[in-house]
């Protein structure tokens, strides 16, 4: 009889990945269980509706349903998000850690406690400073920033993975970052750890307070699916913040599961300036303006001619024929803190479906029209002729007198078109049994060798990119476990 795995990790994403490297690291035998596909990073050339149909869940169209609806986006393939963000790579600011200490009683997430975990992450994917001079739609950013005395910083990124003709030494800005898969999973897989891709887990196979593996559905190569059962000793369910408490309610694990969900909800403009600003040549300007944190993010938005016509559509008729000054224009956005309240449940009627659902705040509103405000000046400062927002209705804002009303004034909730590709908190861990999924360092409430580790456990909103808080809570949480374990 084959022996039973000691692990068996759902996801391979940045929680999944880092999970099984440190198993695999440590002699145990893993077994990696991913839904989507495992394709190297070509993948991401392809670009457009195929590589999103290879790579997204849902091709890239997951609604979270509520107050104001909020467009969803999620990696769905070996790697997770991490093979189609951005690798913008914060830490956690201490006043986050210390709210999450006192408000869920998260033991062992202090600074000094993470860093390790942290600089073993960074070192894994190269996070670091970009070294190229910045693209122009970047340089457009840091100029408003100087003119109106603003502080910003350039976030620390992974490296871009394809070498770019033009300057072999800095990587193709318009291709993908190191994500998890070809660093940290391969790195798993090299000390021993088994990947099932196009698998995926339609339920725990609980047993009272234990979890004996996971039922399968495991699409082979020749088309033909089969159900299969994977066994192992422990299970760590790392399918990130939407799937997480999809396969846990499914399965029957509730207390505490999908009640939270978090989201920092974003609104995109596109700036047309007078000059060529290499948006579509360098699509991600490079700079995040704190300076209204923590409420409030300022930051560039991927650039493309699809997504300038996404940008443009809400006000179309209006807007078009700007498509012309494409070279012109880049595109920024507004991430807000969400202090609105969500959650997760799984479709009654589609198997595989979850039912995403945040209600936005009116806070959430303040500070989306204050940041409208702010990202307006600080574009026309840097010389911008017009900033395009994407909210029905409203002109493009063209001077500061226009952009310095949304300081004062609401947006109209139902005019806005939101987006977010940050969810997390589904699953919030920490010492507080009336709020908290799991205890401290991920161990699911009322289970012996059930864990969750990804980025549905952070406690609430990081408000910051949140790969970092993902990756390193993640590591801390097996090293614990394995000292648990030996
Ligand atoms: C477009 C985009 C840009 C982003 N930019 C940044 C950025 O610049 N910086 C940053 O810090 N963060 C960014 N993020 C967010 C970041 O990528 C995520 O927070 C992080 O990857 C979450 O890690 P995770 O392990 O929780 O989930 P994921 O990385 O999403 O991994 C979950 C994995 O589980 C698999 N899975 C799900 N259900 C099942 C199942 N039932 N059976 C088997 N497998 C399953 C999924 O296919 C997926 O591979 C971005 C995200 C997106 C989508």
């Amino acid at each position: 009889m084959t022996p039973i795995p000691f692990a068996v990790i759902v996801g391979s994403g940045a929680g999944g990945a880092i999970t099984a490297h440190e198993l695999a690291a440590s002699g145990r035998d893993v077994v990696v269980v991913e839904e989507g596909d495992d394709l190297d990073a070509g993948a991401f050339d392809q670009h457009g509706p195929k590589m999103m149909g290879a790579m997204y869940r849902r091709r890239g169209m997951t609604p979270i349903v509520g107050r104001v609806p909020i467009g969803y986006v999620e990696g769905c393939c070996v790697g997770g998000s991490s093979e189609i963000n951005s690798g913008f790579w914060h830490r956690v600011p201490r006043e986050v850690l210390l709210s999450w200490k006192g408000r869920y009683e998260l033991d062992g997430a202090s600074p000094q406690e993470l860093e390790p975990h942290y600089e073993w992450a960074e070192a894994a994917l190269g996070v670091g400073l970009s070294k190229r001079p910045w693209p122009g739609s970047t340089a457009a950013l840091a100029r408003g920033i100087a003119a109106m005395g603003w502080s910003y910083q350039e976030v620390p990124r992974a490296p871009l993975t394809r070498p770019d003709p033009r300057d072999p030494a800095q990587g193709d800005a318009s291709g993908p970052t190191a994500g998890v898969r070809s660093t940290v999973l391969a790195r798993a897989r090299a000390a021993g750890a088994r990947l099932i891709s196009n698998c995926r887990v339609t339920h725990l196979l609980r047993r009272g307070a234990r979890v004996d593996g996971v039922l399968a559905r495991f699409s082979r190569a020749d088309g033909v699916v089969e159900l299969v059962r994977i066994l192992g000793e422990h299970v760590f369910v790392c399918c990130g913040p939407t799937e997480t408490p999809a396969l846990l309610r499914r399965s029957g694990v509730k207390l505490h599961i999908g009640d939270t969900l978090r989201v920092h909800p974003m609104l995109k403009v596109a700036a047309r300036f007078p000059e060529p600003v290499g948006g579509r040549v360098s699509p991600v300007p490079l700079i995040q303006i704190k300076e209204f944190w923590p409420e409030i993010s300022l930051g560039g938005a991927f650039f493309s001619t699809g997504h300038l016509a996404m940008l443009l559509s809400d006000n179309w008729l209006a807007n078009r024929d700007l498509m012309r000054h494409a070279d012109c224009m880049a595109s920024y956005y507004v991430a807000v803190k969400g202090t609105g309240a969500g959650m997760v449940r799984p479709s009654r009627v589609d198997p595989d479906g979850a039912n995403l659902r945040y209600d936005l705040s009116d806070i959430d509103i303040l500070h989306l029209s204050r940041g409208l405000a702010r990202l307006s000046e600080v574009l026309l400062a840097a010389g911008a002729i017009e900033v395009l927002p994407c909210v029905q209705g409203l002109p493009a804002i063209r001077s500061e007198v226009e952009a310095v009303r949304w300081l004062d004034e609401r947006l109209v909730p139902a005019s806005l078109s939101l987006g977010t590709v940050h969810a997390f908190s589904s699953c919030p861990i920490g010492e507080r049994e009336d709020r908290c999924a799991a205890n401290s360092f991920g161990k699911v409430r009322g289970f012996e060798n059930l864990y969750i580790n990804d980025a549905s456990m952070l406690p609430d909103s990081p408000g910051v990119n949140p790969q970092g808080a993902v990756m390193a809570l993640a590591r801390r949480n097996v090293v614990r476990f394995l000292e648990e374990n030996p």
